[in-house]
């Protein structure tokens, strides 16, 4: 599995940059994960939008979904070329009920499937599975855990650090973890975020091997965060990228 970095930024993205979107592909699947701001543009800087199987959406903080309207138009016109010829597979909270419901009233273009449901389902295409669990953070928001063979990549979305976290990561090789904070910050932990430092310790409780920190204040010293996260953690520490891509096998 390979994973690019699309968006790294929170809660709005700098010049040239986009909020939080990542790509994970293995071998013919794209599978998009949130889609902020400008997301979708760079999007097409790697893949034909169209080949894109499953988008997901961890929760509806603009800054993860803004760009489901880009999308939305996106697929509606290859549907009507027949560039595409099957709905896009989204997986979204169902609160709040208004977005969700939005969404899922474009039943042309998107197959939704409320991730409360998927919870309980074994959401498996070819080798891959996605297994969500909820996360702590002021609207119900989910984390992802992308399993292939024995293999576990788990993206934290936005959240707290807390015991049902570590339980949901534990097995985790590699962690894509929100670092909005510094150390500095840790008043406004209380927001549903972590510090990087306490990314660096969720991923040295799990045992992981290596972290990549991401949803970055675009002000923010990125060489700091990940120093902060280094404090904690004695595997490898990474900072998510515009078009960076790792290795997730
Ligand atoms: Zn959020």
């Amino acid at each position: 599995m390979k994973l690019t970095i699309l968006g790294c930024y929170a809660p709005y993205a700098p010049k040239e940059g986009a909020c939080n979107s990542y790509l994970i592909q293995s071998d013919n699947l794209n599978i998009m994960v949130d889609c902020g701001h400008g997301a979708f543009a760079q999007l097409q800087r790697y893949i034909n939008f169209r080949d894109v199987h499953t988008l997901v959406i961890t929760h509806f903080h603009p800054d993860h979904y803004a760009d489901i309207h880009a999308v939305r138009h996106a697929f509606s016109g290859a549907l009507r070329d027949g560039s595409r010829t099957d709905p896009l597979i989204v997986y979204a909270p169902s609160e709040p009920a208004l977005i969700f419901e939005e969404i899922n009233n474009w039943r042309d273009v998107f197959i939704t499937i409320p991730i409360e449901d998927a919870i309980h389902r074994e959401n498996k295409f070819g080798l891959v599975r996605l297994n969500f669990f909820p996360t702590s953070h002021p609207m119900p928001t989910f984390g992802v855990k992308i399993i292939k063979d024995d293999k576990v990549f788990t993206y934290t979305s936005d959240t707290a650090l807390n015991n049902n976290l570590v339980d949901e990561c534990m097995g985790s090789k590699i962690i894509l973890a929100e670092a909005s904070l510094r150390d500095t910050d840790i008043a406004y932990t209380n927001k549903g975020h972590m510090t990087a430092k306490q990314a660096g310790l969720l991923a040295q409780k799990v045992y992981a091997e290596k972290l990549i920190l991401t949803h970055f204040w675009p002000e923010y010293n990125l060489h700091q965060l990940k120093r902060e996260a280094e404090v904690s953690f004695d595997g490898n520490v990474n900072l998510a990228e515009m078009g960076k891509t790792f290795i997730l096998d």
